[in-house]
């Protein structure tokens, strides 16, 4: 009995043993699956809400209540565009280091306390001159503007600007294709832009592209982006490219608006900034006749001063009239005529 008592002990033991190995086995396997459950959960939930979000921006329109505002700053021969949604500010381009004072009043009397964003599409002084007073004057979040390769833009003005957005500790992004940002319910969705490699040396050509979306209206910001640049938007996403309107890309001079660009864009109405008289007579004849033979209306700055679009879900009113399809050179001479400008 005795003998039979330590077997069953012993037995007893082995149980013992099975089971705690076998607790110990268990214990592992949810420990494991619950580790690797839990990593995988917190890698991948961001990951899918935004391919979530750029499945909406790129195909689908989302309806929207409210309204998009964006000004078209007059700012002589120069580029400075504000949107307002909700109560929030974006501004691309901000004017040149003389114009940018105008372009900082402008805000001031809309009641912009700060930028949710400023994009530079390109370091030339008409668009990026004036960002300096903008950045001086306005909190920002973040700032856009297109990477550069060393040594290619030298300018005092360009130096002393990106020395203030190190100083100020003011986040700086390159944008890239496909990049997405947002203003309230207004998708800003980066849709051309070259590399430095693809720009070469023609600074106009680094200008990045955006397109603003809000609802199921489009807009085309096009900076100064010359043909190079739309080639390459029509090789790469020409689905992308139809909006309602169009920003004309380097102030309706004929080194932009191809042919095949503006039908694939194929816009109701153009925005095209510049200044009476500016030297480089823009808009040019080309552009214009192309303008008036496809029937886009026209609103520009040589003509009325600022403009302000209201966009709606699926709508958009001027707060000016269209202008004419006139050249820069015919624009300055009928303001010659009337006394308003002596041509230089
Ligand atoms: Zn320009």
């Amino acid at each position: 009995m005795a003998t039979d008592k330590r077997k069953l002990t012993k037995r007893q033991k082995e149980i013992i043993l099975y089971v705690v190995l076998a607790i110990i086995v268990i214990a592992f396997a949810i420990w494991y699956y619950y580790k690797y459950y839990y990593v995988v959960e917190s890698i991948n939930t961001p990951i899918i809400l935004e391919v979530e979000d750029n499945t909406s921006g790129d195909s689908e329109t989302v309806d929207v209540d409210g309204i998009l505002q964006v000004h078209m700053i007059d700012c002589g021969q120069a580029d400075s565009f504000l949107f307002e949604q909700n109560g929030e500010y974006g501004l691309i381009d901000c004017g040149t280091r003389s114009t940018g004072k105008d372009v900082v009043k402008y805000l001031q009397d809309e009641g912009v306390k700060e930028l949710q964003f400023v994009v530079g599409t390109h370091p030339h002084d008409d668009h990026m001159g004036g960002m300096y007073d903008v950045l001086n004057t306005f909190a920002c979040n973040i700032v856009y503007m297109p990477d550069i390769e060393d040594g290619l833009v030298t300018t005092n003005w360009y130096m002393q600007l990106m020395q203030k957005i190190s100083k100020d500790k003011i986040k700086l992004v390159n944008p890239k294709v496909d990049d997405e940002f947002h203003l309230g319910e207004a998708i800003f969705k980066v849709v051309g832009q070259l590399t430095p490699e693809e720009a070469g040396s023609n600074i106009n050509n680094y200008s990045t592209v955006i397109k603003v979306s809000f609802g199921t209206m489009d807009l085309l910001m096009t900076g100064d982006a010359e043909t190079r640049v739309e080639t390459k938007m029509l090789e790469t996403n020409e689905d992308e490219l139809q909006c309602e309107i169009l920003k004309l890309g380097h102030h309706g001079s004929n080194t932009s608006t191809s042919d095949s660009f503006l039908k694939a864009v194929d816009p109701d109405y153009g925005l095209i900034s510049c200044e009476v008289g500016n030297k480089y007579q823009h808009p040019s004849t080309e552009t214009v006749k192309k303008l008036k033979k496809f029937k886009i209306k026209i609103y520009r700055t040589d003509e009325t001063g600022s403009v302000v679009l209201t966009i709606s879900n699926d709508d958009v009113t001027f707060d000016k009239k269209a202008g004419d399809y006139k050249d820069g050179i015919t624009v300055a001479n009928s303001v010659i005529k009337t006394g308003g400008l002596s041509w230089n």
